[in-house]
């Protein structure tokens, strides 16, 4: 088979450039075809030095080297290449890394294509480890109209002389002595549907490109591919899950109506109903549920999550309730017992701060069935850990869990039922994919009387005016949040600025009380301050971001959140919703130094512009990328080639299209037509891709 072929035996390669290769991933002809360009170099991107006109552009100059020069500084050396390019414009580049050797890369009056972002130091134009390309020693010439491609490297590939030449000679000699001899995967109906090109055409153009046309067409072909089969996986995980059988309840019970008659102090909104209908459906139907509740901090999904325990506690089931953080799960088992307990519905909290006689207890407990409904943190799902009969596990806050914690909640009883609630939602294009095992249900609306959040961006320089509407709100009567980063093992100096905060705050207040509460704290200090903060003997909590989820406390209607380009979006968004839960018009401000990176004041305008946590987490995801966002590897997501996830959202979108159609009309991929989509499928997607289809 063309495709499965070693590449070792090939023209330009061997067994010394093999090995590199494969510690890269390229071991097959399939692997070295699919090593795409990651840029293409013409004459219509490359820019004159002459005529460069801002920083923090991202440009491509061709530039002869004229000086290279080891520069020692006053803290530490660097590297200065000089080059000149054909219009006599000067640049110094500039690395602070491999500094030796990279000064042997670089040889007088080489040709090179030089990428990168566009610096000004002193009088000078500069770049600071721009990616390049030598485009001497016989190499390509840049004609016009010619499009060259430009591959990964990195030291180990450029260590056996594995450069953009060499990969474009090795690529052209194997498709000139072995011409494409592999079939088309993807079937007609599917090429015609969505307009893609020939599988072969696209893997020559993407390589060889004969114009920006054919390349466009060529991109997107592959990317369809690869989106069309990470979503055909995704399918078949989640048919394997829906062929599963699950616990089915029995009835409504007496206490899910009298919850609702004499408990529940307030009408569901119209979501929430709609939110349990969907659950109750999932419970009833004999099929373990997989769903996930999105919504808008305070838009109440706890009490959905509580409806759905207590059916589940009727049918004579046990549930959980895990939460991400202690603190949290302090608080959430406080608010499950004040619904559940009336009930006669017995609640128990599992947390690693316990002590053990009481943890021991609680274990017991839980395995004989003593206790219904267990709320806790992942000491939940630790191997000690046995229930009686567990029929659904509530996730709460589930942004902050990887997808590997969930494997460990299926082991716990026989195939539980699984409800996660997240207050960041995810993005359409990634609940296609990612997500594409779970069903997800939206709560839109707030409960009625909120009033949206007012949110200020201010540098530092407006400190005083901070200072002045914080005090503004507490001479109404209301109380105030002042938020400082994580205090991390290593970082000693946010709890610094957390403890300088709160002195500082003592005086500019001194008729208020201030209280100071930090992850350092035990979590019975970390209770008592928040409790004394919520009862209102406290007007000022001064904290680092143990108050992310959870505290409600009506009457704070102002957060200060301090280095504010330090904490990532979702965060942000998930902080502030620790104001505005009563019906006071509330405030967030967000303080941060000027000398931000256009990325990080981009990131910070987001969130001063937008409470919609659906816009919040697509800035996000683009700003960031998605690998960033949830963590590749945790999420389980595959490291797209050619795709992102966001700007291609469409082709997401179109390929997924595909996948359900192919599941309606040939779900096995039995029809001849399918064939070689078949055995490509599972010769080199499945096996691949095994990891992330096995995650159940
Ligand atoms: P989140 O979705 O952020 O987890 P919570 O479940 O913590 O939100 O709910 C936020 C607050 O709104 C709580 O104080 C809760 O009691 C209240 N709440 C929830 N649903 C309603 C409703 N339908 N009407 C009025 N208040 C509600
Ligand atoms: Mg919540």
């Amino acid at each position: 088979m063309f495709f499965s072929e070693t590449i070792q035996y090939f023209k330009g390669v061997g067994p010394k450039r093999a090995e590199v290769l494969a510690k890269a991933g390229v071991k097959t002809c399939l692997d070295l075809l699919h090593y795409f360009p990651r840029r293409y170099l013409d004459h219509s991107n490359v820019a004159h030095i002459i005529e460069l006109d801002s920083v923090g552009e991202t440009v491509t100059i061709i530039a002869a080297v004229t000086k290279v020069e080891i520069v020692r500084g006053r803290h530490r050396e660097r590297l200065e290449v000089s080059v000149r390019d054909e219009w006599n414009g000067h640049m110094t580049l500039i690395w602070f890394k491999g500094i030796q050797w990279m000064s042997k890369v670089f040889i007088h009056g080489h040709k090179i294509a030089f990428t990168g972002e566009v610096s000004r130091y002193g009088n000078k134009w500069t770049m600071i480890h721009p990616d390049f390309d030598r485009l001497d020693e016989g190499g390509p010439q840049l004609s016009t109209g010619r499009i060259i491609s430009l591959y990964p490297g990195g030291a180990r590939l450029q260590g056996v002389g594995l450069n953009s030449k060499s990969f474009r000679h090795i690529i052209y000699q194997l498709i000139k002595a072995r011409g494409l001899e592999f079939p088309e995967i993807l079937p007609k109906w599917i090429r015609s549907n969505y307009q893609l090109i020939d599988g072969r055409v696209a893997l020559r153009a993407i390589h060889f490109p004969r114009n920006h046309d054919e390349l466009d067409q060529a991109r997107y072909r592959l990317k369809f591919e690869e989106l069309f089969f990470f979503q055909l996986v995704m399918q078949r995980v989640k048919k394997k899950r829906a062929e599963q059988s699950g616990i089915k309840m029995k009835h409504y019970g007496t206490n899910y109506k009298k919850f609702f008659n004499d408990i529940l102090p307030f009408e569901l909104t119209n979501g929430q109903k709609d939110a349990l209908k969907t659950i109750e459906r999932d419970l009833f139907s004999g099929f373990p549920m997989y769903r996930m509740i999105q919504g808008d901090v305070g838009c109440g999904k706890t009490v959905v999550a509580v409806a759905a325990l207590i059916l589940v506690v009727d049918s004579k089931y046990q549930g959980a309730f895990m939460a991400p953080t202690e603190v949290l799960a302090e608080q959430q088992y406080a608010s499950l017992s004040r619904y559940l307990q009336p009930l006669g519905i017995s609640v128990g909290l599992l947390i690693g701060g316990q002590a053990k006689s009481n943890r021991d207890q609680v274990l017991a407990q839980i395995a004989t069935g003593t206790i219904d409904i267990v709320v806790g943190t992942h000491a939940l799902f630790q191997k000690h850990v046995t229930f009686n009969n567990l029929a659904l596990a509530v996730v709460d806050e589930q942004h902050r869990f990887g997808v590997e914690q969930r494997a460990s909640l299926v082991a716990k009883g026989s195939n539980p039922h699984v409800l996660l609630m997240s207050a960041t939602p995810i993005p359409r294009s990634l609940s296609l994919t990612r997500y594409g095992d779970l069903s997800m249900t939206t709560i839109q609306e707030l409960p009625k009387g909120r009033k949206p959040i007012i949110t200020k961006l201010l540098w530092e320089t407006r400190r005083s005016e901070m200072e002045g509407m914080v005090m503004e709100q507490l001479n109404q009567g209301r109380q105030a949040y002042i938020v400082y980063p994580q205090v991390e093992e290593s970082e000693k100096s946010d709890l610094k600025n957390a403890e300088a905060g709160f002195k500082a705050w003592q005086l500019i207040c001194q008729n208020y009380q201030v209280g100071l509460v930090h992850g350092k704290m035990k979590s019975s200090e970390k209770e008592t301050v928040m409790m004394k903060f919520k009862s209102g003997y406290y007007q000022v909590l001064v904290a680092t971001t143990v108050i992310e989820v959870g505290v409600d406390t009506p009457e704070a209607t102002i957060m200060i959140i301090e280095h504010a380009e330090r904490f990532g979006l979702s965060q942000l968004h998930q902080l502030r919703g620790r104001v505005g839960r009563g019906t006071h018009q509330s405030y967030c401000v967000l303080m941060a130094d000027w000398r931000q990176s256009p990325e990080s004041k981009e990131r910070l305008k987001v969130i001063e512009s937008t409470t919609d946590g659906f816009k919040i987490s697509e800035a996000d995801l683009r700003i960031r990328g998605a690998g960033d966002l949830i963590g590749t590897r945790q999420s389980g997501l595959p490291e797209f080639k050619l795709a992102d996830i966001i700007e291609d959202d469409k082709i997401v979108y179109h390929a997924g299209q595909a996948v359900a159609h192919l599941n309606s009309t040939d779900q096995d991929l039995n029809l001849p037509e399918h064939q070689y989509l078949r055995s490509h499928f599972e010769q080199f997607i499945l096996s691949r891709m095994e990891g992330f289809a096995r995650m159940d």
